[in-house]
């Protein structure tokens, strides 16, 4: 039998419960098993953190893990030329990029803390990179169809195969349980509207989340409510035919069959009260993005309203394309930061962040069951946050160090299912030396215009 393991630290913050200052986690394989004050156990048979937060692990709702070694190539603005260049950039990229590419993305977000991500891939690498790297996820597998090249047919095939081969992949690093699929349409205006049509049922058939970015820019907004802006314009140049339905981006959705339980919304920046009834009325979740929706010149989401409408809200980088770097925390405090200059209003308050930075994550992802708090019967994904720096000071209230003060260098433990993933600077999973010395090549489009 295996020993439980016990986690000590100056604040242990169950999420589910109130903090506990001097407490500690007592960890038995993969599981949670007690959470409570520091006993009387000497310090020789815990792990003792000393002056650190212990909290759930973070839970990152949307990533696009593969490209994170393009940061800093796509520096275009707004929304669409961005995507432009981003799909220009992706044809240069040599195949075998790819997967060391999203496998930085796993070590960047394991030394941020997360133990969770959703992650909307296209070439579907992530799900080897997830599954290697020891994180839990989901991998949305992406697709698109708008063009001639494919038809509804042949494009779903695909998806099915693409969906097998996550299987295999996932079996064979033993990774069941810890990673599973989903699919992702892009977006309404790359899904022509008879695929997005059958997706909804044929995603319910096999029982599979869905994820889909919706309501990111004006140009969408234009597009599905007026058949114009740089969206339509881009279907008028490749000539293919667009019929607006003229309504909300979220009342097209709507109308596929799309949205429902299994659903995340990604960004929603432009939705109207009427949109939001309607992710409300069909259960669907959102993904917040805050820092992607700036760096883009998206917008703020209405979140306020979101929140009050309870609909499943957690925090997502979006690629470190889009956000610059997938440091949780820094997610967390551009949210917060934006809300209070925006809507000027200290809502959500700092202890309310945290809990969407985990089991409202969980809860948005339809995992809360597991993961999201610290609680006995719960998987044992943590992470704690050494809270020495001079910037904490004596850290009276944990909520607002963690929301104003921390960043991903202060975490010291990443934690999944019981396994040590990172801890003090080091990853165990992942060959960050290999990763560091491979051979990127710079896709020469970075440099032209
Ligand atoms: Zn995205």
């Amino acid at each position: 039998m295996v020993r439980p393991a016990v986690i000590r630290a100056r604040w242990v913050l169950p999420i589910d419960a109130e903090p506990i200052q001097n407490g500690e986690v007592v960890v038995e394989n993969d599981q949670i098993v007690e959470v409570r004050p520091v006993s009387s156990l000497p310090d020789s048979d815990v792990r003792n953190l000393g002056e650190a937060i212990l909290i759930p692990g973070l839970v990152n709702t949307h990533a696009h893990l593969e490209y994170s070694f393009l940061r800093g190539y796509d520096e275009k603005t707004p929304l669409f030329p961005w995507i432009r260049h981003l799909v220009a950039l992706k044809a240069q990229v040599p195949q075998d990029h790819w997967l060391p590419s999203a496998m930085m993305g796993a070590a960047e977000l394991l030394a941020s803390g997360v133990t969770f991500v959703a992650d909307n891939s296209d070439t579907g690498v992530t799900a080897e990179a997830i599954a290697r790297s020891g994180l839990r996820g989901r991998v949305y597998q992406e697709f698109f169809g708008i063009g001639e090249e494919a038809s509804d047919e042949a494009i779903l095939n695909r998806l099915s195969e693409q969906l097998e081969t996550h299987q295999t992949t996932i079996q064979r690093f033993g990774a069941e349980g810890r990673v599973e699929t989903g699919i992702s349409p892009h977006a309404i205006y790359t899904v022509r509207d008879s695929l997005m049509k059958q997706i909804g049922g044929w995603a319910a058939q096999r029982n599979l989340a869905l994820s889909l970015h919706a309501s990111e820019s004006y140009s969408e907004v234009a597009l599905t409510r007026a058949g114009s802006g740089e969206f339509a314009q881009m279907f008028n140049e490749r000539k293919i035919p667009y019929a607006s339905p003229r309504v909300q981006p979220i009342e097209y959705l709507a109308s596929t069959g799309v949205l429902g339980p299994k659903t995340q919304l990604v960004h929603c920046v432009r939705v109207e009260p009427l949109e939001i009834n309607l992710m409300a009325k069909f259960q669907c979740a959102m993904a917040h993005c805050p820092r992607s929706n700036a760096k883009l010149l998206s917008g703020i989401a209405p979140l306020q309203e979101i929140l009050r409408a309870g609909i499943p809200v957690g925090l997502g980088t979006d690629s470190a394309v889009s956000s610059g770097s997938l440091d949780f925390f820094e997610e967390i405090r551009c949210a917060a930061w934006l809300q209070r200059a925006t809507r000027h209003t200290p809502k959500p308050a700092a202890k309310e962040w945290i809990e969407i930075a985990t089991l409202g994550g969980a809860r948005a992802m339809g995992l809360d069951s597991q993961i999201g708090s610290l609680t006995p019967g719960k998987k044992a994904d943590l992470c704690a946050i050494r809270i020495s720096r001079a910037a904490f000071g004596s850290a009276p209230d944990p909520f607002t160090a963690l929301v104003f003060a921390a960043q991903a260098p202060d975490v010291i433990l990443t934690m999944v299912n019981g396994q040590t993933l990172y801890e003090e600077g080091k990853w165990l999973t992942l060959e960050m030396d290999k990763l560091r010395a491979f051979p990127w090549q710079t896709p020469a489009e970075a440099f032209a215009d």
